[in-house]
């Protein structure tokens, strides 16, 4: 399975930072972004093995949606166990859902209890029984797989560019993306100091996340800044909603509010911060404009 590989665009230059964006938002049309890298492997599997693919997520989430289509573009079934018993009421369903569903997607709602404990719990037990074959991807999708999937775009990227980029920086949700680009950071020798930017309020849980998922976190100088999460995951302000219409404007990329929003901007703001040196700086376009 081939991934298209995705052009490094210019933004603009801030205290003598030349900002570059790497957009694998146009990896795919449907599946698109940091979720394709991630599955790649696990779509393979699934192929080879003829499994029936399992996983979890809210009503809004960017992986069930590339999962979906993913499922619909390899001829994989594909089943989602979806955070709230609520929506079993399909009026309340937004265009993830309805399109997932008409990906071919069979969905399940549960009840936040359930879904908090996912494979422990009784309920989510007896739902995948019932499918042949199942393979149980995490939430979000990061597990050993989605890591190796996403270390490939720093091969793609030392192929593309000759440049150097003093730093790379990425959205958190999970940490799977980011500790994909620290393990890639070391297989493909690029040197470079990594910043996630998480759009959870208290993720201090990804420092251990990212130890347990990158082979070599221990190898690789890379950090985490918890200063732009705009009040916690899908929440927002004016501040970023004017941020995001601008940077759409002037430099004719879409980002979306959750996480690509939240990385532009506090990019630009530690730009704008940074001592006048000059360097160039790089931030992934997980994609995630499926929802938008
Ligand atoms: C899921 C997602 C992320 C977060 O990825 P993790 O691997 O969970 O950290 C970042 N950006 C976008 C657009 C996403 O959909």
């Amino acid at each position: 399975m081939q991934i298209q590989s995705t052009p490094i665009q210019y933004l603009t230059t801030i205290n003598g930072k030349k900002l570059f964006i790497k957009r694998d938002d146009l990896n795919h049309p449907s599946i698109q972004g940091n979720k394709f890298r991630k599955l790649k492997y696990t779509l393979q599997l699934a192929k080879e093995k003829q499994h029936t693919l399992i996983s979890f997520g809210g009503a809004y989430s960017n992986h069930i949606a590339a999962l979906a289509a993913a499922g619909k573009l390899f001829h994989l079934p594909t089943v989602g166990i979806i955070r709230g018993d609520e929506l079993v009421n399909q009026s309340r369903w937004g265009k993830t859902l309805i399109t997932a569903e008409k990906n071919g997607m069979k969905l399940h709602f549960i009840s936040r209890r359930a879904y908090r404990e996912k494979i422990q719990s009784p309920e989510i037990k007896n739902i995948i029984q019932c499918y042949q074959n199942p393979l149980v991807i995490p939430e979000g999708g990061s597990n050993e797989l989605a890591v190796k999937g996403v270390s490939e775009i720093i091969g793609e990227i030392t192929e593309q560019s000759k440049q150097p980029f003093q730093r790379l920086f990425a959205a958190c949700g999970t940490g799977g993306t980011l500790s994909g680009l620290i393990d890639g950071a070391k297989q493909y020798q690029f040197p470079t100091q990594i910043t996630g930017i998480p759009v959870l309020k208290g993720a201090a849980f990804l420092y251990e996340a990212i130890r347990q998922l990158s082979q070599y976190h221990d190898a690789i100088n890379w950090s985490l800044i918890f200063d732009y999460h705009f009040g916690g995951y899908a929440r927002s302000t004016p501040t970023l909603q004017a941020f995001i219409e601008k940077f759409e404007k002037n430099y004719n990329v879409e980002i979306e509010p959750i996480y690509t929003g939240k990385l532009c901007y506090g990019v630009f703001d530690l730009a704008r911060k940074s001592p006048p040196t000059k360097e160039n700086w790089l931030i992934y376009h997980s994609g995630g404009l499926q929802g938008k």
